[in-house]
């Protein structure tokens, strides 16, 4: 096979890290007719395609309510609104994460705790939430929420931190932007947090064609005010305006295109844990592959090893493009070593894992269509270059 899969790398110079196309060739008509459907339709702002996007995703995720909103961003910004946070109320993330998880909580005014994750799951250490809880209140600070990221796919390790946010009052937002899909001891994400927020970004597990986000709860009372400051805060209509909002609305569109990927969503799963098992099997003697917490299932948004000390990271990203194998860092540095974030509350130690990650971390091509023979050629490109 090894030979047989170099022997092919002509066929090999254009692998592409996520590949859109061939879903889109997969349901080509039905998504051209949804598309049409929408146009023709004229409801373009909430038209009935959104509704039903809305009813479609609440029953996978086995949530009461589905807000459907502009992006992921948006879906953790509403939320936080609904809070109405003070200047001293904090709001623990993971420091080992994509920005936005933090940046909604800045643009509330309240503040950011970045507290460490866990090297295995990549995900919020749920001891470290334990110290940082008290260093803030120590610091005189108001504990308020976390938002617990499924890093990867991964679902975070939701148990151990309901306890610690029921012994300390804190509510929990899941931001499930890569975790959509996967579940944790036989519940799905999405029932896991008080809240919990998705991205359908084109490059995560359920994309759509721009941007897109969506907010699951089972409070009927919450899920009222997101569908209020999802329209400019409105009242009993657009024109009564109860509080401060934004226009954070999907558009029909988009959720025509959504209704046609969900529908192929399950079987794309199956096919991401066939690819991750793969990848697994092949690589697990040369370098720290990602691991499933007992009782987890992920989306495997990306598929991320853990590179040795001794391999430079750079030279084997490098390796890996001139032979047409693609890579990704992410990310290449914690939240707080970012410099809006320099000022971030985090423990005293610091947060060495997501330091750590930082500069270890390399992510591979990963989606439901890549081929065994692709998969193979991928594989030993990596285990070249992990040996050189
Ligand atoms: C992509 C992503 C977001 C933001 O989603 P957008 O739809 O791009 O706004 C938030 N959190 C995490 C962890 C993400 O990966």
């Amino acid at each position: 096979m090894t030979e047989a899969a170099l022997k092919n790398k002509n066929d090999m110079t254009n692998i592409p890290f996520i590949d859109l196309n061939a879903q889109r060739a997969r349901i080509e008509k039905e998504i051209d007719k949804a598309v049409l459907g929408a146009v023709h339709g004229g409801a373009y702002i909430m038209g009935p395609q959104v509704k039903q996007l809305e009813k479609d995703l609440a029953e996978f995720a086995g949530a009461k309510h589905c807000i459907s909103c502009s992006s992921g961003t948006d879906s953790l910004l509403m939320f936080l609104m609904s809070q109405n946070l003070k200047q001293n109320d904090v709001v623990f993330v993971p420091d080992f994460t994509f920005i936005a998880t933090a940046e909604v909580v800045s643009m509330v005014g309240a503040q950011t705790f970045a507290v460490d994750v866990e090297k295995d799951t990549f995900n919020l250490d749920p001891q470290e939430l334990q110290n940082a809880v008290s260093s803030a209140k120590e610091k005189g600070l108001n504990p308020v929420g976390v938002i617990p990221v499924d890093l990867f796919g991964h679902p975070a390790d939701y148990e151990a931190i309901k306890k610690i946010s029921d012994e300390h009052g804190l509510w929990i937002m899941a931001d499930s932007a890569q975790g959509f899909g996967g579940s944790l001891n036989g519940k799905k994400v999405g029932q896991w947090g008080d809240i919990t927020s998705t991205s359908f970004f084109p490059a995560k597990p359920l994309g759509c064609y721009g941007d897109g986000g969506a907010l699951f709860t089972d409070n009927d009372e919450l899920a009222d005010v997101l569908r209020s400051l999802r329209v400019h805060g409105k009242g009993t209509d657009k024109y009564d305006n109860v509080r401060v909002g934004l226009n954070a609305r999907l558009d029909t569109v988009q959720a025509a295109i959504l209704i046609e990927k969900l529908k192929i969503f399950p079987d794309e799963l199956i096919a991401r844990q066939n690819v991750a098992d793969r990848y697994n099997n092949a690589l697990s003697d040369d370098v720290k592959t990602p691991a499933l917490a007992k009782g987890a299932t992920s989306a495997w948004a990306q598929y991320t090893l853990i590179l040795p000390g001794n391999i430079n990271r750079a030279d084997f990203s490098a390796k890996c493009k001139e032979n047409g194998v693609p890579t990704a860092v992410y990310y290449p540095l914690p939240i707080s070593r970012q410099t809006a974030y320099k000022d971030v509350n985090v423990l005293d130690h610091g947060n060495p894992v997501s330091e750590f990650l930082s500069k270890r971390v390399i992510s591979l091509p990963m989606h439901p269509y890549l081929d065994n023979e692709t998969q193979d050629y991928i594989i030993q490109v990596v285990k070249n270059a992990l040996v050189s």
